[in-house]
């Protein structure tokens, strides 16, 4: 596996954003003989496709909103995801508990998770209910005040960020396949009618001119703040960004087998929000309110993390959660579409994706899911193997990743140097942090600490003179390391 670090001046076509959405499409694209050129900002899956609540789903919460096709399409999805990365996703039994005041009661539950199993035709596994007593034996702790029982149904948990970059890794099997990384699109002109799109390198500042005859932009959230730079694209803002923050509490301290639905109906309207374990973490969010950081550094704010705290010792009312028992927090941007019938109201906005064709030979594709990311970019990829003369197969991602990552998220262990060395040789981490955050799946020190009982900085330090061979590294990195 290699990344082209030597550009060449043309390309049949470039992708910009090596999020899930740009790896989607890049994989796509070379399985069907399309040279191409993925070229991302940061690290791949180092923005939104590294925030996210880490479910391959359905969205049980879209049936409310009618949204059958999507929930269809994305079922399908998640179940196919099931049985291509077992190593980096796994179906669990989500428990919806349900108590006597609530908006929904157990028999509309069970309408709603019939339906959910009819529309992935019946390959979820099938839900069940449990009175009182069961939810309370399989989820010790959950406040039994009012309990009435709880619905229980099958999705996906899965690593975000390394389901990306396998997505990556296995596009790069193929020939005429080209990705790099921490490389910026600092510019776009159109010269002689040709896309010419300026790159340059994080580290160096080198800008290089390449030529592209056909770009596709996976930008995300970023989509209208780029796009809008260039008046030739006539770009109006097609995106409602709607921020989600988690929080990650050691399973020490929130000791659960499974993940639980919580369902408060507060000043925040009809959320829902999953506290999901994840080895020796359990994840817990989301929230939905408007952004005000700047995109590339969005954080959790203080009434965001108070929010899931308090929701948590509501369900929980005897653990006393508070911050000292948060071992790390996130916040991503989703990059929703604007739909006529939403207005404001991000929880109501459909997750489905567009693409937008500001000139002939541009896509833009914004909006969709996580879960959906293999058949979102389906029609671009069909129209561009169409306009170069190749024949498009849309099963052909229907197949298995062939490259698995030296480290497997579920089965963690401690890498050993032979480990950490094949990782930087064939993984493409250019920094400490894509080291670890990504390829090794550790996202904070503290977690760190909960995985294992070697120090943090001995254990890097250790390694450090091989590292150095590979990527930049120092001991100041290792020591401001959060
Ligand atoms: C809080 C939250 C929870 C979610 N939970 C789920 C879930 O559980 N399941 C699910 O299915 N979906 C979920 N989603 C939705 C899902 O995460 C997103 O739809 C998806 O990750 C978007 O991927 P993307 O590739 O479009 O965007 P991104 O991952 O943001 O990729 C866009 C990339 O473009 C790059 N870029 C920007 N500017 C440039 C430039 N000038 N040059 C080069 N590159 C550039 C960025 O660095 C970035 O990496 C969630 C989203 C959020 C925010």
């Amino acid at each position: 596996m290699s990344s082209d670090t030597h550009l060449k001046t043309n390309y049949k076509t470039v992708i910009v954003g090596g999020g899930i959405v740009g790896a989607g499409i890049f994989r796509d694209l070379v399985m069907n003989g399309v040279e191409t050129l993925l070229v991302e900002a940061g690290d791949f899956s180092s923005q939104t496709s590294e925030r996210s609540s880490k479910m391959l789903h359905g969205g049980i919460r879209y049936l409310e909103n009618f949204d059958f096709p999507l929930v269809f399409e994305a079922l399908h999805e998640k179940n196919l995801w099931l049985k291509l990365t077992p190593h980096l996703a796994k179906e669990v039994p989500f428990y919806l508990p349900v108590y006597k005041d609530a908006k929904r009661p157990l028999w509309m539950i069970r309408v709603g998770l019939y339906l959910y199993d009819l529309l992935s035709s019946f390959k979820n596994s099938p839900y069940t209910t449990k009175n009182k007593n069961e939810t309370l034996h399989d989820i010790p702790g959950l406040n039994p005040n009012g309990l009435t029982g709880a619905g229980v149904y099958y999705d996906g948990i899965m690593d975000d960020a390394k389901i990306t970059l396998e997505v990556i890794y296995d596009a790069l099997i193929e020939p005429h396949a080209y990705a790099i990384n921490h490389t910026k699109v600092v510019n776009v002109r159109k010269i002689n009618n040709k896309n010419t799109l300026t790159l340059k390198d994080e580290f160096t500042g080198v800008e290089t001119n390449i030529v592209a005859d056909q770009v596709v932009y996976a930008l995300g959230p970023f989509t209208d703040q780029f796009l809008k730079q260039y008046s030739f694209y006539n770009w109006q803002d097609v995106l409602l960004p709607s921020k989600g923050s988690h929080i990650w509490i050691s399973a020490k301290d929130l000791p659960l087998t499974h993940p639980i639905v919580m369902t408060p109906q507060d000043e925040f309207g009809d959320r829902v929000i999953f506290v999901i374990p994840h080895g020796e973490k359990v994840l817990v969010g989301t929230t939905e309110v408007p952004n005000k950081d700047d995109l590339f550094h969005v954080k959790p704010t203080e009434e965001e993390i108070q929010y899931l705290l308090k929701n948590l010792n509501v369900y929980f009312p005897n653990l006393n959660l508070n911050k000292e028992n948060i071992i790390g927090s996130f916040a991503g941007i989703r990059p929703l579409v604007r739909d006529a019938n939403s207005g404001a109201d991000r929880g109501k906005t459909s997750r489905e994706h567009r693409v937008f064709q500001p000139s002939s030979d541009t896509y833009v594709i914004a909006g969709g899911k996580y879960t959906t990311f293999r058949v979102m970019g389906r029609e671009i990829t069909q129209k561009i193997c169409h306009r170069f003369g190749l024949s498009f197969n849309r099963d052909k991602t229907e197949t298995p990743l062939r490259r698995p990552s030296v480290v497997a998220p579920f089965e963690w262990k401690l890498p050993t140097e032979e480990d950490l060395i094949q990782i930087c040789k064939t993984e493409m981490p250019k920094t400490f942090e894509d080291l670890v955050v990504r390829r090794l799946s550790v996202p904070t020190r503290r977690i760190w600490a909960e995985k294992t009982s070697k120090s943090f900085d001995e254990y890097f330090e250790l390694h450090l003179h091989s590292l150095i061979k590979y990527i930049k590294i120092t001991n100041q990195d290792i020591r401001n390391f959060k």
